[in-house]
């Protein structure tokens, strides 16, 4: 179904993080609304647009209370 001909190449995209300008790779399987963090920093971020990358900052910051209280449904 789906082609995997390329080994590894041209499939990376990058974005670039407003907080510590270090670049945020974003992987084929991204889609446009998914989250994503910055490696570097931890800032959150959504994808807009891939094809320019495009992201957007998350309004809300890193709060570890706030992971452990998500829940996940299938
Ligand atoms: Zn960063």
């Amino acid at each position: 179904m789906a082609k995997f001909s390329r080994h590894h190449t041209n499939s990376e995209r990058f974005g670039k993080c407003q907080i510590c300008l270090g670049y945020i790779p974003i992987e084929y399987y991204f889609a446009i609304g998914d989250e994503i963090n910055c490696f570097e920093c931890g800032t959150v971020y959504f994808i807009d647009s891939k094809n320019p990358v495009k992201l957007r900052m998350s309004d809300l910051f890193i709060e570890d209370d706030r992971f452990s209280e998500m829940s996940f449904e299938d």
